[in-house]
């Protein structure tokens, strides 16, 4: 047996210190210049594949100096870069460099925060995390929660505690063949696809779904889903959960919380509000009233990695009764010891959630909301959807483009050519293939990062700014940049199509 390890794997101080420093130098090189890298490069799978070669599994080491440097260079250049100030597409935001500081500190440390023995302080923290979460968007601190790994995560916890909570008391033992009656559920069509994947991974299958149409302001109908309600009840159903939405993906709208709460207290039902996006914008007085409702929640998605600027990853689920998570999760092996639940501080992370070994993700969440506090969130949330608005504007003003909805932080227009009522075939067909040209070609361009939204039947670029770097220059800068790439396409198209002359 080895006296001295020397375990290929341990690095001495001094090497650590260096390879460290350098690479923290690089780090901030990066985060200083990245305004002046492309938002991507734009490189092909193909390409990428080439500069990272096809070399099999080494069989010897390498020093780690080279391959840090070597992972930098790699990272560096050849990432699409969503902390960029003219990044806007999906909803990522940019991260805060400070989350980098913290996971680097949370990666070292390394608590297994599954069990309060095993991360005595990282338990108290990310427990100290989630009430400030709770007391940000504004409901009860004595909501609980866990940390995950982003908003389907935070739904798919809430979504098997509403289940545990609503369904017939034999769920448990005997499981969904045996409930007696089928469970159902409601959400607004604009439900973002974990859903989907909830009731598919989860045993109810899609035919449990219940997609409620949204009226005229994009929110759920909720006359509409009193009477689908109703009729499942008619029909033997078991209703159990009604989602609604707090920001939804496409276009920002928050459904009307506090019907939908007042219907989930009368039909007795679960009522979950993903608010992955946009619960967070709650912080904001003016705002508050829009999210009025969501202190009724049985529980709550949201994404630290979105609207709070958190590096990947970071979710959570917020119960208004934590207990309702311990009845889903918890399991006592004999196997483990980790002490008593009579305790009343113990609290035992693995019982909330999924997972069992967890990292420290809480770390980061729980150093930026300090480090910028609740005014200074206020500033960057409002600042975002103030700069949203001017996107709006400013392409609601100019001939070549089409504002069609803003919400929050998201913006959808259209590029529409000069004339285009004139045109002998102008269809929205025309237009959709336009758009979704110009998508693509913005997309590989480098110079801004959009997605799309399909709107009724119009396809939409769309802009969702969760960057604390997008500045009003930027946005000014886009819609030239929207405008010039959209007339490129246009004299591209036009003459592919000579039906489309004037
Ligand atoms: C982003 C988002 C999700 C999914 O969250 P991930 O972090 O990507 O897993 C779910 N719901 C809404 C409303 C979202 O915006």
């Amino acid at each position: 047996m080895p006296t001295n390890r020397n375990a290929a794997i341990e690095m001495n101080k001094e090497d650590f210190r260096q390879m460290g420093y350098k690479l923290i130098d690089s780090i901030a090189e990066f985060i200083n210049g990245i305004e002046q890298k492309p938002v991507t490069t734009g490189e092909t799978p193909e390409q990428i594949q080439n500069i990272l070669g096809t070399s099999s599994l080494p069989e010897h080491g390498t020093s780690g100096a080279a391959l840090l440097e070597r992972a930098t260079e790699l990272m560096m250049n050849h990432s699409l870069l969503n902390g960029h100030p003219k990044f806007m597409g999906y909803i990522t935001s940019s991260a805060a460099p400070i989350g980098a500081l913290a996971d680097l500190l949370a990666a070292t440390v390394n608590p297994n925060v599954g069990a309060n023995i095993l991360s005595p302080m990282a338990t108290a923290i990310e427990k100290q995390t989630v009430r400030w979460l709770a007391e940000f968007i504004g409901v009860s601190p004595s909501y609980g929660g866990v940390l995950v790994s982003g908003g389907n995560m935070a739904n798919f916890t809430a979504f098997l505690a509403a289940r545990t909570a609503k369904a017939p008391k034999n769920l448990k033992a005997d499981g969904l063949a045996k409930a007696g009656a089928e469970l159902v559920l409601y959400c607004p069509k604009t439900t973002h696809t974990w859903i989907e994947k909830a009731a598919v991974l989860f045993g109810h299958g899609m035919n449990a779904i219940r997609w409620i149409a949204t009226d005229e302001n994009n929110k759920m109908n909720n006359d509409l889903l009193i009477e689908t309600i109703e009729a499942d009840l008619q029909n033997g159903k078991k209703p159990f959960l009604v989602v609604g939405t707090a920001g939804d993906v496409s276009t920002g709208v928050v459904d009307d919380l506090k019907g939908i709460a007042a219907i989930c207290k009368k039909y007795d039902l679960w009522f979950h509000i993903d608010g992955a996006y946009g619960i967070p914008a709650a912080v904001i007085p003016e705002q508050k009233e829009l999210f009025a409702g969501i202190e009724d929640a049985d529980s709550i998605a949201l994404d630290p990695h979105k609207w709070l600027y958190s590096p990947l990853e970071a979710g959570c689920t917020l119960v208004k009764d934590p207990n309702h998570l311990i009845d889903t999760y918890s399991s006592h092996p004999v196997y483990y010891n980790f002490g008593n639940n009579d305790e009343p501080l113990m609290q035992n992370f693995y019982e909330y959630g999924l997972q069992n070994s967890r990292g420290f993700r809480a770390l980061k969440v729980w150093i930026m909301l300090q480090q910028v506090g609740r005014s200074g969130y206020i500033k960057m949330i409002d600042e975002d959807i103030q700069l949203s608005k001017l996107f709006f504007e400013l392409a609601d003003k100019h001939p070549e483009l089409e504002a069609v909805t803003q919400n929050l932080s998201i913006t959808t227009l259209r590029y529409v050519p000069l004339n285009f009522e004139n045109y002998s075939a102008a269809t929205e067909t025309y237009l959709n293939k336009l758009n979704e040209a110009l998508l693509n070609d913005l997309q590989q361009g480098g110079e801004v990062f959009l997605s799309n939204a399909v709107i009724g039947n119009k396809y939409c670029l769309r802009g969702c700014i969760v960057n604390f770097r997008t500045s009003e220059k930027d946005i000014e800068e886009i819609i030239e940049i929207v405008v010039k790439e959209g007339r490129k396409i246009q004299t591209k198209m036009k003459n592919e199509e000579p039906s489309m002359q004037l």
